[in-house]
């Protein structure tokens, strides 16, 4: 049989899969694989949520799309009051889209916007940080300090400041308590701001809980305020983007209320459709959004499969998923009970250097050797080994192997889903922990 799919990688045959069952994936041959990392934290209700399923097929059969030129639907106004309701002080309208980078590029064409309608057209830069992911859309890509994503198409990128990371485990200083580190580290965005000109600087972008850089890194307690304050005083618009550790993921529907910070926006995808549809959303402050209906009226953006009826539907029903099940409480005392199987198996581990994260959003550091934090040489590729172990063995997980701040890391995201058993909990550590020590025995 020709195969035409150009895919993610142009190498080698990927399993066909099949079926979901819970936390499982099922490929055709009938083996199954324990979900730990939700895909890259998307599937947070595993594959076979019945509420979900049973959404879809009514919203199918009244009307799968109309385009939101000429109409609204229930399932996309529902959902914004929803998400509203549950959102951090002052957030209070919702632009849905349908993933996460379209989600960051909407929030920084907003950001510019916004500026303009306010008579402060100077505004254009953003400042993010280096260890940051916020998609691969031109715009995204050029926010975000992946340095492997962004190098060959650098000369494409808007030029965009990135300042430190909260990276504990690799940058506080020994003596340096946690708090002095994150005001260390926040204070970046202060010096930047004035060598920019703060009257130039639109936004500042970040993950509360850095994901698909470096696995399940939370910043330290402060950390947050102390931009928020920063940004205040300057005027900049603070820009959470959640597209992973948001809806849940972290045991809180957003992980920045964990922080009791109240960004003017919040970008959210991934978890919100649970891999059921594709969809992503935009939250906004009520004054941001003010400024634009007050002045042009129109937010010059769009596109076609915005506010999708069956996007809609899809996370209507995972957001009645998560309350009626209590699945943020679950996410906190599964994710606990993660984090000590994790400890319990890896915590003395020679080669483990960092466990780390919140909810069921989990980072395991690879490192060649404990004491020093010394990193493996990035030609053995041994994130990439763990993860090809675990995947024989039956099991998912996320692997990262970029380069911070000229080091190189070799990291593990967990993420799986909400339902997550503890005899599952057992099974991914187990498998985890075996993958581990043949990938680096290998
Ligand atoms: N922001 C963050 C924090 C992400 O983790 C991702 C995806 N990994 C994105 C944005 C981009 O989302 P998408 O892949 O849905 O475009």
């Amino acid at each position: 049989m020709p195969k035409h799919i150009f895919g993610r990688s142009t190498k080698g045959q990927l399993p066909t899969a099949v079926s979901g069952d819970g936390c499982y994936i099922i490929d055709a041959s009938g083996k199954r694989y324990l979900d730990g990392s939700g895909g890259a934290a998307v599937s947070c209700l595993g594959h076979s949520n019945a509420r979900v399923r049973a959404a879809l097929h009514d919203q199918l059969d009244r009307l799968a799309f109309a385009h939101t030129g000429f109409f609204t639907s229930d399932a996309a106004e529902a959902l914004a009051d929803r998400l509203v309701a549950e959102a951090p002080e002052g957030i209070e309208r919702v632009y849905l889209v349908s993933g996460g980078s379209e989600a960051v590029e909407a929030a920084i064409k907003l950001a510019r916007q916004y500026f303009m309608e306010i008579g402060q057209p100077k505004r254009h830069r953003v400042i993010a940080r280096r260890q940051s992911y916020h998609g691969n859309t031109l715009g995204a890509l050029a926010t975000g300090g992946n340095e492997w994503r962004r190098a060959q198409f650098a000369p494409l990128l808007v030029e965009t400041s990135h300042i430190a990371p909260c990276y504990e485990y690799r940058d506080r200083a020994e003596g340096e308590g946690q708090e002095a580190y994150g005001r260390r580290v926040a204070d970046e965005l202060e010096d930047e701001i004035q060598r920019l000109g703060p009257e130039t600087v639109m936004a500042f972008v970040a993950e509360p809980v850095v994901g698909a850089t470096a696995g399940a890194v939370p910043a330290v307690p402060g950390y947050l305020k102390r931009i928020r304050e920063i940004c205040d005083r300057h005027g900049v618009l603070l820009i959470l983007d959640e597209v992973m550790c948001g809806m849940g993921r972290t045991g809180y529907l957003f992980a920045c209320l964990e922080d009791g910070v109240a960004p003017d926006m919040i970008t959210i995808a991934k978890g919100l459709g649970a891999g059921y549809q594709p969809i992503g959303a935009l939250m906004v402050s009520g004054a941001i959004y003010g400024a634009v209906a007050g002045g042009s009226g129109f937010f010059q953006h769009g596109h076609t499969y915005m506010g999708h009826a069956m996007a809609a539907a899809a996370a209507n029903a995972v957001l009645s998923e998560i309350e009626e099940r209590g699945l943020l409480a679950r996410v906190r005392t599964q994710g606990d009970k993660l984090d000590q199987a994790l400890r319990g198996a890896l915590g003395q581990h020679p080669h483990v250097g960092d466990i780390r994260g919140r909810g069921l959003f989990r980072g395991v550091e690879l490192v060649a050797d404990r004491e020093a934090k010394a990193t493996f040489d990035p030609a053995r590729k041994i994130h990439a080994k763990i993860k090809a172990e675990a995947f024989a063995a039956g099991l998912i997980c996320y692997p990262m192997g970029g380069t911070i701040d000229g080091v190189h890391g070799d990291h593990l995201l967990l993420a799986p889903p909400f339902i997550i058993e503890d005899a599952q909990i057992d099974e991914l550590v187990t498998k985890l922990s075996g993958a581990i020590d043949r990938a680096i025995a290998a």
